[in-house]
């Protein structure tokens, strides 16, 4: 078994030697998770507040493990970022993202797909020419993809990652701030940046109907996000009492458990019929 796995098992082995066999053996399961497709993507709605319209959605990673069954995220993307396995995490999320948005596509829906990328991937020279070759082979133009970074990941090596921020949108990629509010951001470097999307993190809209501060927090922000011409979006948002809230305040974009939890592709495009009708 070991011999059939080649030389990635030993790689594994050999630099994780002194964490401990579970350690081993979770990383080479997650190597051969990826190598085999044990990953699955999930999509989860993005609406457009005042139209009630689609937008697109935000893809959201599991792993269906044959025995433990479906992993959530958290349980082992800071596995792949210790690992050195979050850049074919990275890229095996992307071709499958863009192939799947090229597919809606080509089935006559415009709807955008937003994916997360780490730092770490992010940052490698090669990315911006990697990214591009997988939208060329899948004919996805860049005005269809956005990209959610977090606000450290931006602010983690300013030069070079403007570099590449705007080698990305100079082909049409949109990028996205995640989890704003949580980190730390510059302002004078972010009205620098070409994005176009900040995303409130949700633990603000979960508390905003409870909490003033909270409210003021989300208020703040759209209005920050309008003030640099950028597009907000309220992340989890649970009730029709927060969507009413965050339309008051002229947020842009929802997604949430309220408007659609993140699903299968089945469903996504049950769910996307079910709304046409
Ligand atoms: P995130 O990017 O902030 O994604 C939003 C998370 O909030 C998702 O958790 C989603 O299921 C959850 N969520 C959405 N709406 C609601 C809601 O109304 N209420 C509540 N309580 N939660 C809601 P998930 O899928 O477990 O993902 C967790 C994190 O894992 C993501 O946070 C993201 O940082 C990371 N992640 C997921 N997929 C990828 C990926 O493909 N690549 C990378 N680099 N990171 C990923
Ligand atoms: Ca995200
Ligand atoms: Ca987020
Ligand atoms: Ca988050």
């Amino acid at each position: 078994d070991v011999k059939s796995r080649g030389g990635d098992f030993s790689m594994v082995c050999s630099k994780r030697e002194v964490r401990g066999v579970v350690m081993h053996s979770l990383s080479a399961e997650l190597r051969r998770a990826i190598d085999e497709d044990e990953l699955v993507l999930y999509l989860q709605p993005l609406v457009d507040v005042s139209a009630a319209k689609t937008y697109g959605a935000e893809v959201l990673v599991r792993w269906q493990h044959p025995r433990r069954g479906l992993i959530m995220p958290g349980d082992f993307i800071p596995r792949a970022e210790r690992s050195g396995l979050m850049d074919d995490l990275t890229f095996w999320v992307l071709r499958r993202g863009i192939g799947y948005a090229a597919r809606l596509r080509q089935g006559g829906r415009d709807l955008r797909i937003s994916i997360n990328v780490s730092a770490r991937s992010l940052l490698r020279r090669d990315f911006p020419d990697n990214l591009q070759k997988l939208m060329d082979e899948r004919g996805l133009p860049g005005t269809a993809l956005t990209l959610e970074l977090t606000e450290d990941t931006l602010m983690a090596d300013q030069s070079r990652t403007l570099e590449i921020v705007e080698r990305l949108a100079a082909t049409g990629v949109q990028i996205s701030i995640d989890d704003f509010g949580t980190g730390y951001s510059q302002l004078a470097y972010l009205k620098r940046l070409p994005v176009s999307e900040i995303k409130i993190d949700r633990s603000f809209v979960q508390d905003m109907l409870e909490s003033d501060t909270d409210l003021s927090i989300v208020s703040a922000t759209i209005s920050l996000a309008h003030a640099l011409k950028l597009r907000a979006v309220g992340e989890g948002v649970e009730s029709s009492a927060q969507l009413e809230r965050l339309r008051a305040l002229g947020c842009d974009l929802i997604q949430g458990f309220y408007v659609g939890h993140p699903m299968p592709v089945g469903q996504f495009e049950r769910w996307l019929r079910d709304r046409d009708t």
